[in-house]
């Protein structure tokens, strides 16, 4: 089976935000091929848009074995689990958002799926953790690593938080 090393940024902004990605997490842990690699720290950041509660936001090296679309639909089985309730707005508080930011060196462009990620190079809350997981990775579109792209970003408000549940920014399982 070929794998790719995938990365998945997660976010809550509503009721208990550490426990959702902690139950993401786990979630993610029990999909089968699939392997968490590493988790980022979490950071507290505004939340972009209206006016609404401050999200948690993490991100996670995934190894996977799944295509692309097939782990879209697991993440957002796991997100209507967690009790995500879409509600048609774009900005309302969600209990978990899981997004696919980077697949490889791979651009998919479906129009349901778009990785990179279209707003990753936009969203200190996705490069901040994005760059502790890998920072020399190569945005394949704009050709840049994350960690240049996070260096290009105008300040915005993420800070680093210590976690209580969540396993800072620890190696789950043994990359080599
Ligand atoms: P959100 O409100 O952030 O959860 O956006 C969800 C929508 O974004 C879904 O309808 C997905 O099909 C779409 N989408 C497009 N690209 C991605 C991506 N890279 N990761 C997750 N969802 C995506």
């Amino acid at each position: 089976m070929s794998t790719a090393n995938v990365y998945v940024g997660l976010g809550s902004n509503e009721g208990n935000r550490e426990a959702h990605l902690v139950g993401a997490l786990e979630a993610l842990s029990r999909i089968d091929a699939v392997a968490v690699l590493r988790c980022s720290s979490l950071f507290d950041s505004a939340a972009v848009g209206p006016p609404q509660p401050r999200f948690l936001n993490a991100a996670v090296a995934l190894e996977c074995g799944l295509a692309p679309q097939r782990l879209l639909t697991i993440l957002q089985r796991i997100e209507q689990d967690l009790g995500r309730r879409r509600n048609g707005s774009r900005w309302s508080p969600r209990t978990i958002d899981l997004d696919i930011l980077l697949w490889d060196g791979e651009v998919v462009a479906d129009p349901n799926l778009q990785v990179p990620h279209l707003e990753l190079h936009k969203r200190r809350f996705a490069l901040e953790p994005l760059v502790e997981l890998a920072p020399h990775l190569k945005h394949p579109v704009l050709g840049v690593t994350v960690k240049d792209l996070l260096i290009r970003l105008d300040p915005q408000d993420v800070r680093k938080l210590m976690a209580t549940q969540w396993p800072e920014a620890s190696p789950l399982v043994n990359e080599s």
